[in-house]
C-alpha cells in the first residue's frame, strides 16, 4: 500500500513536472512567433497616445483585439478601462494581469517613423502626448500574452483577468481614475481574483532582463499643501506683523529634520520634497499668506502614517511658535507597491524561465510610485521591470521617463508576454500566498492597516505616533476569503 502510495505520488509529481515543462515550452514558441505582432500593436499605439481618462481609440484597439480572441469582454470600467476574460479548462485559481494605457503630457522629440505627432487639450493647455513612460509597450505585451493563452486554453487551470487600466498617470484634476477607480468599480471581485501581476518596462535597463524586489519595491505618493498664515506689516518693520515667509523658511527645514532625525531610515527611506512655494508680491511687503506644496515619499505603511502625523506637527507647531498658523492637507495618490514576499518566492522560477537564467536581478528600492499599488488591497500582487533599454548602452546615457527623448527599445517585448504568460500556467493558490499581502481595508484606509500571517490572528500595525487598530468586520472579511473560514 505505501508503495503504491510512493509510485502514485511519483507519477503526479512527474506528470506536474513534465505538464510544466511543456506549457512553458510552448509559450516560449509561441510569444516568439508572435513577436513582430507585438512589436507593430506597440508602434501602433506609440504613434496614437492619449492622456490619462481619455484612452478611447486605445480602448477601442483593445476590446477589437480581445473580442476577436473569443474572450468574454467588459468595457468602461473606471471611465475608460478594458477587462477580457478567459476560462480555463482546467479548474484552479483566478489570476490577474494588468496594463496601464495612458500617455503623457510631453512633446515627443524622437526622429522615429512612428513618433507621436498628437496634441490634446490638459487642464485648459494645449499639450503634445506621447507614450513618454511606455504604457504602449504595456498594452501591446498583455494582448501578446491574451493571444498566446488563447491558444492553449485546454491546459490553463482557473481563469485568467485581463485588465487594461486608464489613468495610471493620475486623472486630470477633478476627476477621479486609475488603479484606485477599478478597484473600486469591483475590478477585482467579479471573478474574485487570487492574484494579480504587472509589468513596468525600464528605459534605463537593459533589454533581456527582469528586476524585481519582494516587500515594499515602489514608494506611496503623497501630495500635500501647507498654508502658512501670518499677518501683513511694512518690510521695514517686521515687528509690527507676523512674517509667514521666515516661518515657511524654519518649515522647510523642520521638514527634512523629519528624514534626518526622525525617521527610521535603516528600515525605509523617506522622502519629503517641497517642489512649489507662492507667497508675496513685492520687496517691502511681508504678506498675509504663503502657500508651499510637495510630495512625500515612504516605503512602509506605517511609516507612511507616522511621517503624515509628523509633517502635520512640525508645520503647525514651529508656524504657532513664531506667531502664525499653518494648515496641512495631505492626498494620498497612491500607496506603497508592495510585492507579496510569499507570491515572489513562489513565482520567481516563472521569471526566470521567461527570461532565462542570469538575467533575473533584485533592484534596490524605488522612490517613484506606481497605482498598480491599489491592487494588493483585494489580492497578492506582484509586480516587476521589464528592461527596454538597448543591450550595451550605459543607463546614464538613456533618457529617463517622463521626457521628450524617452526611447524604448521594443525588440525583446516577447520577455514580458512569456513572463505574463508563465504566470499564469504556473500559478497555483496556497495559505500562505493568500495571506501575505500585507491587506489594508479599502473602504477606510486610513486609521486600518492589517495582515494575516498563515491564517492565525492579524497583526497590529504600530508607529510612535499611532496604533492602527483593525475592524472586526475587516478582520471577518479577511479571514473568510484569505483562510477559508466564515
Ligand atoms: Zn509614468
Ligand atoms: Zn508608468
Amino acid at each position: 500500500m505505501q508503495k503504491l502510495l510512493i509510485v502514485l505520488l511519483f507519477v503526479s509529481f512527474i506528470t506536474t513536472f513534465a505538464f510544466g515543462k511543456n506549457v512553458n515550452a510552448e509559450v516560449d514558441a509561441a510569444a516568439t512567433r508572435i513577436l513582430p505582432k507585438v512589436i507593430e500593436w506597440r508602434r501602433h499605439l506609440h504613434q496614437y497616445p492619449e492622456l490619462s481618462n481619455r484612452e478611447t481609440k486605445t480602448a477601442k484597439y483593445v476590446e477589437d483585439h480581445l473580442r476577436r480572441l473569443g474572450l468574454e469582454v467588459r468595457t468602461g470600467i473606471a471611465k475608460t478601462g478594458v477587462v477580457g476574460i478567459l476560462k480555463g479548462a482546467l479548474p484552479g485559481a483566478t489570476v490577474g494581469l494588468r496594463a496601464d494605457m495612458d500617455g503623457l503630457p510631453v512633446t515627443e522629440r524622437n526622429s522615429l517613423p512612428y513618433a507621436s505627432k498628437e496634441k490634446a487639450e490638459y487642464n485648459g493647455q494645449t499639450v503634445g502626448v506621447m507614450h513618454a513612460c511606455g504604457h504602449d509597450t504595456h498594452v501591446a505585451m498583455l494582448l501578446g500574452a491574451a493571444e498566446v493563452l488563447s491558444g492553449m486554453k485546454n491546459k490553463i487551470r482557473g481563469t485568467v483577468v485581463f485588465i487594461f487600466q486608464p489613468a495610471e498617470e493620475g486623472a486630470p484634476d477633478g476627476e477621479e481614475g486609475g488603479a484606485q477607480l477599478m478597484v473600486k468599480e469591483g475590478v477585482m471581485d467579479n471573478p474574485k481574483i487570487d492574484a494579480i501581476f504587472g509589468i513596468h518596462i525600464n528605459s534605463q535597463t537593459e533589454i533581456g532582463k527582469i528586476k524585481y524586489k519582494s516587500g515594499a519595491m515602489m514608494a506611496a505618493a503623497d501630495w500635500f499643501t501647507i498654508r502658512v498664515k501670518g499677518r501683513q506689516t511694512h518690510g521695514a518693520y517686521p515687528w509690527s506683523g507676523v512674517d509667514p515667509v521666515a516661518a515657511s523658511a524654519q518649515i522647510i527645514n523642520g521638514l527634512q529634520m523629519i528624514v534626518s532625525r526622525q525617521s527610521e531610515l535603516t528600515k525605509a527611506p523617506v522622502v519629503i520634497t517641497v517642489g512649489k512655494i507662492q507667497g508675496g508680491v513685492r520687496e517691502n511687503i511681508i504678506p498675509e499668506e504663503l502657500v508651499m506644496a510637495g510630495t512625500i515619499r515612504t516605503l512602509d505603511d506605517a511609516m507612511q502614517k507616522d511621517v503624515h502625523a509628523r509633517v502635520k506637527q512640525t508645520a503647525e507647531k514651529i508656524a504657532e511658535s513664531m506667531g502664525a498658523t499653518a494648515t496641512v492637507e495631505i492626498v494620498t495618490k497612491t500607496l506603497v507597491t508592495y510585492n507579496s514576499p510569499e507570491l515572489v518566492r513562489q513565482m520567481l522560477p516563472s521569471l526566470e524561465k521567461s527570461v532565462g537564467k542570469g538575467n533575473l536581478m533584485e533592484t534596490e528600492w524605488v522612490t517613484g510610485a506606481e497605482d498598480f499599488s491599489y491592487y494588493r488591497l483585494k489580492a497578492p500582487a506582484f509586480f516587476f521591470q521589464v528592461g527596454g533599454m538597448p543591450a550595451g548602452k550605459a543607463p546614464k546615457d538613456a533618457a529617463p521617463h517622463h521626457t521628450p527623448d524617452f526611447i524604448i527599445d521594443d525588440s525583446r517585448l516577447d520577455v514580458g508576454v512569456k513572463a505574463f504568460a508563465n504566470l499564469v500556467l504556473d500559478f497555483k493558490l496556497n495559505a500562505n500566498t493568500a495571506a501575505s499581502s500585507s491587506v489594508v481595508d479599502f473602504a477606510d484606509f486610513s486609521g486600518k492597516q492589517i495582515s494575516i500571517e498563515n491564517c492565525r490572528e492579524p497583526n497590529v500595525y504600530e508607529s510612535p505616533l499611532q496604533a492602527f487598530k483593525f475592524s472586526s468586520l475587516v478582520k471577518e472579511d479577511l479571514t473568510a476569503r484569505l483562510c477559508g473560514k466564515s
